[in-house]
């Protein structure tokens, strides 16, 4: 469902076109919000209703090359801005973000269609990583080492690189974009980022706010777009670094192609995530966690508990697990009492409902169907309801694959050992809960599985911001990760400055040709 505009006037491409009614989404260049001239355009969705809420430029080579000019011309003054102006800027941001955080988050589920209250939870999670680029006085502090050999000190500094990306995927339009630029640019560097153009609403308006801290223009242009962009942020000579997030198919492109270019990257990708349940857990609080953690924002979290693994008496939970999920509430975001969203479009819902069929076809037991949920008033939405698959084996595809729907797939383990083993085989390492009353066991699963995220009775442990969000195997690509200590590193580079200050004049005799040791 895509508009091209030839000249100024629509055309309709698939099934529907729109009126020039619809808001459009402007590039932010220069400190400017400004009409893209592209000819292209891409529909957003409400995806409670499928109505066109709005439409995307796919930005033109002159507009990325004109915002990649003014991130090249503002990072000459704002790496110079002292740190405390730096961070004043980002007091001023927390403050102005937890002021209008109720507004972002409503864009959220007009574009993306999570719940209002899991929303807010999203911009929350953002303004954390924002509260915590307030600290830069001291996590910028580089190392200092007096009295090397006589008279003489090293110390670094921590410096920013230049201009810095980020691609954003659409599940997270607050949080992960907040992942991204605040860090960047509170280290000194300035930064084009490209939202997801399924929901570029939410960036806008930070966009907006940042200005209004007092962040000088240039430091933060947006451009969007799908491929054009994305190669285009790959390739451009002036652009040190990017911050990507999403899917396995683009972030290993994007790693892949970046990195030939010189460039750092950073690449969280996708998920299977597993939560182990031994018999010793507190069934009731288990059971709870792992419903809201499968099923929470439709499944759309790239830390959602996808995967259960009931490990031996476990597995007699298994009608209560049902019961539960089977009351939570299908329905729009922003109707009271909600709990399970619409899917982002509707080749998502046929993705997800084939991955369900999948799994019954490989003999999987469908033990609740969320496929063909109705919600009324909301009939053309693209939703699909808890749906749970009990005795999946290892080769389904339903288990092999990220379904990112409300779809929680369950395996049985004998042992602890045999749960250790089935993570690990899995080749994604994102994030995974264990639930247990017994420390040495959640202790031996800890160190035992290769996972970035790992929760002891918490269901989807994101770190908080003082700490950084990780991945193992194939949910990571790059050696330094987001936010935390890894951020600062990965937005800035290390001078090493080693001097010589003697008091008495000691002249050298004749050149030092050797080594000094
Ligand atoms: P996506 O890869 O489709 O899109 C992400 C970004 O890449 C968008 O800005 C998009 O325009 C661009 N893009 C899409 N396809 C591309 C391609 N072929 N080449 C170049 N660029 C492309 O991802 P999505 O559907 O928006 O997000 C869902 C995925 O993100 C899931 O796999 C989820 O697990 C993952 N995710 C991971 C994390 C994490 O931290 N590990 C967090 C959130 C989401």
């Amino acid at each position: 469902m895509r508009c091209v505009w030839k000249n100024r006037v629509p055309v309709q491409v698939g099934r529907m076109c729109y009126s020039s009614s619809v808001p459009t989404t402007k590039l932010f260049i220069d400190g400017k919000f400004v009409e893209s001239k592209s000819s292209e355009w891409i529909d957003i969705h409400n995806p409670a209703t499928n109505e066109v809420i709005g439409r995307v430029p796919k930005a033109t080579q002159e507009e990325m090359l004109a915002a990649v000019q003014s991130c090249k011309t503002a990072f000459q003054s704002w790496s110079g801005t002292s740190i405390l102006s730096r961070q004043q800027v980002f007091l001023r941001y927390q403050q102005l973000i937890k002021d209008n955080l109720k507004e972002i988050a409503k864009i959220i589920t007009r574009e993306q269609g999570k719940t209002l209250a899991d929303a807010e939870g999203d911009v929350f999670r953002g303004l954390q990583v924002v509260e915590h680029t307030c600290s830069i006085t001291s996590l910028m502090l580089g190392e200092t080492l007096p009295s090397i050999t006589k008279d003489m000190d090293s110390y670094t500094y921590r410096l920013p690189l230049g201009v810095c990306a980020g691609i954003a995927p659409f599940n997270f339009p607050a949080m992960i974009p907040l992942w991204m630029y605040p860090m960047g640019l509170v280290c000194g560097n300035t930064y084009l980022m490209k939202p997801s153009e399924r929901v570029p609403g939410a960036t806008m308006l930070l966009a907006k706010l940042l200005q209004d801290s007092g962040a000088p223009d240039g430091t933060l242009n947006i451009i969007h777009g799908q491929h054009d962009a994305v190669n285009f942020i790959c390739d451009h000579p002036a652009i040190k670094a990017i911050s990507f997030v999403g899917s396995n198919q683009a972030g290993e492109y994007i790693y892949e192609r970046g990195s030939k270019n010189g460039k750092r990257v950073q690449s969280n990708m996708g998920a299977k995530n597993h939560g182990v349940v031994m018999p010793d857990a507190n069934k009731e609080n288990t059971l709870n966690q792992l419903v809201g953690a499968a099923f929470g924002a439709a499944g759309q979290r790239c830390m959602a508990l996808s995967t259960a693994i009931l490990v031996g008496e476990a597995k007699k939970w298994l009608p209560e697990l049902v019961d539960k999920s089977k009351k939570l509430k299908v329905n729009a975001g922003d109707q009271p009492g909600a709990d399970v969203g619409p899917l982002i479009s509707p080749q998502a819902r046929n993705r997800v409902t084939e991955l369900i069929q999948s799994g019954v076809d490989e003999g999987a037991s469908l033990l609740l169907d969320g496929r063909s949920v109705q919600v009324k008033g909301y009939e053309s939405g693209n939703f699909v309801g808890p749906t749970i698959l009990a005795n999946v084996k290892l080769h389904m595809k339903c288990y092999t694959e990220e379904i990112f729907g409300p779809v929680l797939v369950v395996l049985e383990a004998d042992s602890l050992d045999q749960a250790i083993d089935i993570v690990n085989n899995n080749r994604y390492g994102n994030g995974t809960a264990i639930f247990t009353t017994n420390g040495a066991t959640a202790r031996k699963y800890t160190h035992g599985v290769d996972v970035g995220q790992i929760g002891v009775n918490v269901p989807i442990p994101v770190p908080l911001p003082m700490f950084s969000f990780t991945g193992s195997r194939d949910s990571f690509r790059g050696d330094t990760n987001f936010y935390g200590k890894q951020g600062i590193q990965f937005y800035t580079q290390i001078k090493t400055v080693t001097s010589q200050w003697k008091e008495e004049d000691s002249t050298l005799g004749s050149p030092a040709v050797v080594m000094p040791t």
